[in-house]
């Protein structure tokens, strides 16, 4: 068998060391043509040491040429590049038939789209490009005859409940509602008054997942789960109507799907993203992923309740830009990404996230996203937003 050539976008982060360990698993299907990263040198050369790609992309360019350095004293045949545009090159790269989109936030939809209009198959954890660009992203899919397959959990869970043919429309294929789980994050049970207080240590600290931190801060605030409600919109061509979002603490139920019959299917498994990334590289196929199975003999419960308005703002935020369509969630995801950026760097409290994000989409309207250029202004303008009402807040006396 011929194997495939994978370009893993993000290969230093959590869901590309998760990637690395099932292709390690699978040597003979697979053959790693790129690897790619922002700045982490030391990483990323035990990452070419172990796999050998053809090409590794160093964004920043000091830790590229460092990097270069490393590989060239190594002997190793690997090419490496530097800047935002060589994650374009790779992710259309004619060796690469599947790429694995795993950089976090807006950088990574430049190159998400390149491998869209290669007529790649995609394997799409980076739910933020598909939010900020909308339907763009899914025209670029349709036109070259490339395929997208979720690896965020819930749509991977919801992806693996759907009928073949989904695409039809939900309606058509019997389809009542998507369920779309959350474990409600670390913060789910606290008094509300100390939500004020949280650190980014412990806003970090998920009690079933380990993630990067700009994830976990967004599930935290559920702002994850929010991204997450407009990303089932876009793949499963529906609105926040027909997706209700369920918290369910043990992370056990990844999702479900609920038919007009009364049927619930439901994907379940180990909360490990080991699983749907094995998922989706085999497709149709399936192989193993190194994740224990569930006992359930050791499960014991498995428990849901509602997601409680006041504690989780971020959950009505989202769902107002995925009514609002156009760029509403292009400025949403831009403003939060600069919200927990500043709050990962202790400039504002937990609890300001939110109300920043607020307070942008309140400012820039939002029109529609017809081109890319239109959708990186509404980016740009949002951000802008964002910072400046930041360095208000620095400027202010305490
Ligand atoms: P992470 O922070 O651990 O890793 C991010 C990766 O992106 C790193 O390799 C980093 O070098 C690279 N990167 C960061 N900024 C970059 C830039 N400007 N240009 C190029 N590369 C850059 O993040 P993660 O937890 O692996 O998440 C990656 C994506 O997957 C996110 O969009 C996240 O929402 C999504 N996701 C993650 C999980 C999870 O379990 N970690 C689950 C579902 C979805
Ligand atoms: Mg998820």
């Amino acid at each position: 068998m011929k194997r495939q050539g994978i370009a893993v976008l993000g290969s230093t982060g959590s869901i590309g060391l998760s990637t690395l360990d099932v292709l390690r698993r699978h040597y003979d299907r697979y053959r790693v043509v790129a690897l790619t990263a922002f700045s982490q040198v030391e990483r990323l050369f035990e990452q070419i040491r172990a796999f050998r790609p053809e090409v590794a992309v160093m964004v920043e360019p000091t830790a590229a040429s460092r990097l270069a350095d490393r590989v060239r004293q190594a002997g190793l045949p690997t090419e490496v590049r530097s800047g935002a545009a060589a994650l374009s090159e790779v992710a259309s790269h004619e060796a690469v038939e599947q790429v694995m989109a795993a950089i976090v936030g807006a950088a990574g939809l430049l190159p998400t789209l390149a491998a869209a209009e290669a007529g790649k198959r995609i394997l799409l954890a980076n739910k933020e490009a598909l939010v900020m660009s909308g339907s763009l992203l899914l025209e670029a899919v349709q036109r070259s005859g490339a395929r997208l397959l979720p690896i965020d959990s819930e749509h991977n869970a919801i992806f693996q409940c759907l009928p073949e043919h989904f695409e039809q429309g939900l309606e058509q294929v019997g389809v009542d509602q998507i369920l779309l789980t959350g474990s409600g994050g670390p913060f789910r049970t606290l008094p509300l008054e100390a939500l004020e207080h949280v650190t980014p240590a412990q806003a970090c600290a998920h009690p079933n997942w380990s993630m990067g931190r700009k994830i976990s801060v967004d599930s935290a605030t559920m702002m994850n789960k929010g991204l997450e409600l407009i990303e089932a919109c876009l793949l499963f061509r529906t609105t926040p109507d027909r997706v209700r979002i369920v918290v369910h603490p043990q992370s056990l139920i990844h999702s479900m799907v609920q038919y007009v019959d009364g049927s619930v299917l439901a994907q379940l498994g180990q909360p490990d993203m080991r699983t749907p990334i094995a998922h989706a590289l085999a497709w149709p196929e399936r192989m193993t992923a190194g994740v224990e199975p569930l006992d359930f003999w050791q499960v014991g419960n498995l428990d849901f309740e509602a997601p409680d308005p006041e504690r989780f703002p971020a959950l009505r935020l989202a769902e107002a830009a995925a009514r609002q369509g156009g760029t509403a969630p292009t400025i949403l995801n831009a403003a939060n990404e600069v919200a927990v950026e500043a709050f990962l760097e202790m400039r504002i409290p937990f609890t300001r996230i939110a109300e920043l994000v607020e307070a942008v989409m309140n400012h820039v309207e939002p029109v529609d996203a017809s081109d890319l250029e239109t959708i990186l202004y509404a980016d740009r303008q949002a951000r802008e937003a964002a910072r400046d009402r930041l360095a208000q807040e620095d400027t202010k006396p305490s």
